[in-house]
């Protein structure tokens, strides 16, 4: 009710702009767009509203907020280092000095302040030797949570989410990989040969796991989904936003560890994903210009691509050229997006911000706009972890080269943002206007990883959010 009285009231206030402007001004959406463009509270209440698709890269540990974590480590007993600003997992004897039991750390408020700002970029300012790249990354080792809290964040981020009118959610999640996945496959020599490792690999006792694994992943999301459900009292009359919303996983090995945990990692997803369609893609993760990233980045690409050509094809997405100058080598900065596409068969690039440092860029453009490549643009993301900003940001190229783009969150919890406030960036720093973000959205379900039954619901239902939305402002 709120919503429609304040759009009621910029419609009013719009009407009556227009009638002294006189006949010439942009009627309907596009004028009240254009008018509430120098208003930021009157940007943000159309933009709440308006239909936004799907958020198609979100990293579910990302995109859960501080608050969150520390209300799970409340209720499951975990335990604080007050001095590391960690949560930290209870022994069997509980928490040991110096950790303390998060519900009586918890009792101070300077210390949830603390903690809050540790887990995400709130209040941060860079300074000597540490920048907004090192915050954001560090948020990952000090925050943590008990598994059968899957569902709590998977239901927190659809709540998010179905608030704003978005309607499809495709979340990054890792499964497998730091419990048995990579104590069993660390020391396994790796030589670089995508078949020889694949082969190394299935001999070994991962290979013979495999099967339980998977089927213990596709367990858990079955008993993560069903307490969303639960959470969010779907099919009751207290039903929640983030019931409306459609939720899809990717799997994501960390490109950090060793090359056989990447690896074995990726072959695991490879059967997930063929066994259980809620997971639709797989994307690896991690900062990019790490020493083992770097390293190893062939490598991956290649493990990719074998697995594409022999065990079938995968919905790919990758994080590629999420680098900038200044923070590698220029030489890291020629071949990222062009292998993630050629070598590895990735259908979506994440971030893609180095495009314009790629060797015969122009042609990998072309490339691009011709197979239908989708960038998913991250635009806070890149101005913390990157200090790419405003024009710096490739989006008019892409524009200009016909490569599709969405935005999407990355992590809207560690940023302390939504998908609404990454459409007013957008409106702000980019120029984009209302057809912009339109086309935007629709490109967010066009290149979603979903089957093409659902996909087609969600576009007709897109429509009609659309043609609801539009009437408001006729
Ligand atoms: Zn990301």
């Amino acid at each position: 009710m709120f919503k429609q009285l304040m759009t009621g009231a910029i419609g009013l206030s719009f009407l009556a702009a227009c009638e002294a402007a006189g006949p010439s001004m942009p009627t309907g959406i596009e004028g009240a767009f254009e008018q509430a463009k120098s208003n930021e509270a009157e940007l943000r209440v159309i933009i709440q509203d308006m239909p936004k698709g799907g958020d198609i890269h979100n990293h579910l540990f990302g995109a859960v907020y501080a608050e969150s974590w520390l209300r799970y480590a409340e209720e499951d007993n975990m335990c604080i280092d007050k001095d590391g600003l960690a949560i930290r997992f209870p022994t069997s004897e509980g928490c040991r000095a110096p950790l303390v039991v998060a519900g009586d750390a918890l009792k101070d408020q300077n210390l949830r302040n603390d903690l809050i700002d540790r887990f995400s970029l709130r209040d941060f300012t860079p300074y000597a030797g540490w920048g907004g790249h090192d915050q954001f990354f560090r948020t990952f080792g000090s925050m943590a949570a008990m598994p059968s809290r899957f569902g709590d964040m998977v239901a927190d981020t659809a709540n998010l989410a179905g608030r704003q009118n978005i309607a499809y959610l495709e979340l990054l999640h890792t499964m497998e990989l730091f419990e048995t996945i990579l104590p069993m496959v660390a020391g396994l020599p790796m030589t670089g040969d995508a078949e020889t490792d694949y082969n190394t690999l299935m001999e070994s006792e991962f290979g013979k796991e495999l099967p339980n694994m998977v089927a213990r992943a596709i367990k858990d999301t079955d008993t993560a989904m069903a307490k969303v459900n639960t959470l969010l009292g779907c099919g009751s009359e207290q039903a929640q936003p983030g019931c409306d919303v459609e939720i899809r996983f990717q799997n994501q090995p960390v490109r950090t560890l060793p090359k056989s945990a990447v690896y074995a990692h990726n072959i695991f997803g490879w059967h997930l994903m063929e066994q259980d369609s809620r997971w639709v893609g797989t994307n690896l993760v991690a900062p990019e210009d790490d020493f083992i990233s770097l390293r190893d980045y062939m490598d991956h690409m290649e493990q990719l691509g074998f697995l594409y050509d022999t065990l079938g094809p995968r919905n790919i997405s990758l994080h590629a050229g999420e680098l900038w100058l200044g923070l590698v080598h220029p030489k890291e900065l020629r071949f990222h997006i062009t292998e993630a596409i050629k070598t590895a068969k990735a259908k979506r690039i994440g971030h893609g911000t180095d495009i314009i440092f790629e060797t015969d860029y122009e042609d990998l453009l072309k490339l691009m706009a011709e197979q239908e490549i989708m960038v998913e643009v991250n635009l806070t993301s890149s101005e913390q972890i990157l200090g790419v900003k405003g024009d710096e940001h490739p989006y008019q190229i892409y524009r200009e080269a016909g490569v599709p783009m969405a935005l999407s969150t990355d992590d809207e919890g560690v940023a302390r943002i939504d998908l609404t406030h990454e459409y007013i960036k957008g409106v702000h720093e980019l120029g984009l206007g209302y057809d912009d973000l339109k086309r935007m959205t629709y490109n967010s379900l066009k290149y979603a990883f979903l089957d093409a039954e659902t996909k087609a619901r969600l576009i007709d239902d897109l429509d009609a959010r659309f043609a609801e939305f539009e009437a408001g402002f006729k």
